[in-house]
């Protein structure tokens, strides 16, 4: 059925990372029109890269590649592929424990979006209308049922017959405001923070490894980013990510400090001599999920109100797709039985 001739106003979704891009999509391939809003600048929330120098230096500082063991998930990557903006990824990988760096072989594909990790998303946003810039404040339903959204310039959108709010819980939590109480099961998530270093030199570093997994108490991960498919910096760029428990004692340090504090245990630990051209760090407060809600999704089914991310499963781009996917399913489950 083609849902946009029976239900009387669009559905809203808060958020333009995977889980409510993944729910928009499913949402307006079954004929319900869609209106996307996110406050960032782009589309793909944590599947970020950060670009210096005018663009001659890029950076995936956010999630470095996606795994995929769900159907649903593997379709929306081959669909991404397809359309250039996705690929499989097989950098060499090395583990660094008690007898130095290690090379492990992969257990299974790793994606990376082209030219950056967002376009893992670019193909889901395709067809939805995605406003960004707008970051929402309050949600508020009325007397016929219909929703309005509030945002921070004090501008009202809607009226919407339903909203899908797919932000990390925390920020889902500010918005909600009295309606937090349908959704008890937020109260129990808990995200770690992430501090990540770009940091890139003019040569490629002399290492054997383009991604490495640390057990060490400052260092959580370092991967090399240029080499990834679709991307052609300048120079050799890397990402070097704090480990949760040093991320978090340090979190209201400056940035400044904490890209110098990465750096120095990465060359301690590999033994690069070579000077460093880019040094720069972004704080991810809400990087990890430590501990999920353990749903597929939230959904008050009367109220037309629903919520989605990767705080409902677990800290990986395939859960955040699936838990909005999934939403976009249960709405139009009761879509289908209010028109
Ligand atoms: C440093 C780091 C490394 C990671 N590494 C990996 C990895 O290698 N592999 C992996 O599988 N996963 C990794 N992850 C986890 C993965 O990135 C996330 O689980 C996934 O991207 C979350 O998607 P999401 O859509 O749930 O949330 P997000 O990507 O956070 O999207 C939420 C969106 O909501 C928007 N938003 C928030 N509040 C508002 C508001 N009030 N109004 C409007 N918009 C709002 C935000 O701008 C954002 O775009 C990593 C994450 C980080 C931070």
């Amino acid at each position: 059925m083609n849902l946009s001739t029976t239900i009387a106003a669009p559905v809203a979704v808060v958020g333009a990372g995977i889980a409510g891009l993944a729910c928009a999509h499913r949402l307006a391939g079954a004929g319900v029109p869609v209106q996307v809003f996110d406050k960032g600048r782009g589309p793909g929330g944590r599947l970020a890269t950060r670009r210096a120098e005018d663009g001659a230096l890029t950076f995936d500082h956010g999630a470095q590649y996606a795994t995929a063991r769900d159907p649903a998930f593997r379709a929306a990557l081959e669909a991404a592929a397809e359309a250039g903006t996705a690929a499989p990824w097989d950098g060499r990988w090395a583990m660094l424990g008690e007898e130095g760096f290690t090379r492990v072989s992969a257990s299974e594909t790793r994606w990376v979006g082209r030219p950056g990790m967002s376009g893992l998303v670019k193909a889901l946003a395709a067809d939805v209308a995605v406003t960004q810039g707008v970051r929402i404040t309050a949600l508020d339903r009325d007397a016929a049922g219909l929703w309005r959204l509030t945002d921070a310039d004090g501008r009202t959108h809607g009226p919407y017959h339903a909203v899908a709010l797919t932000a990390p819980a925390p920020q889902a939590r500010e918005m909600l405001g009295e309606w937090e109480a349908a959704f008890p099961a937020l109260s129990r998530v808990r995200y770690a923070p992430c501090w990540a270093a770009m940091a890139a030199w003019e040569a490629p570093l002399p290492l054997p490894f383009d991604m490495a997994r640390l057990e060490d108490p400052v260092l959580g991960l370092a991967g090399r980013n240029g080499g990834k498919p679709g991307r052609a910096p300048e120079a050799d760029c890397w990402t070097l990510h704090g480990a949760p428990g040093w991320s978090r004692d340090h979190l209201e340090d400056d940035a400044a400090t904490v890209a110098r504090r990465l750096l120095d245990r990465f060359v301690a630990l590999t033994g690069v001599t070579e000077a460093v051209r880019h040094l720069s760090a972004h704080r991810w407060r809400h990087a990890l999920v430590e501990r999920p809600a353990d749903v597929s999704y939230l959904l008050d089914a009367a109220a037309g109100l629903g919520l989605a991310g990767d705080w409902c499963r677990g800290p990986r781009v395939e859960l955040a797709f699936l838990s909005g996917h999934d939403l976009a399913g249960g709405m139009l489950e009761s879509l289908a039985v209010a028109a």
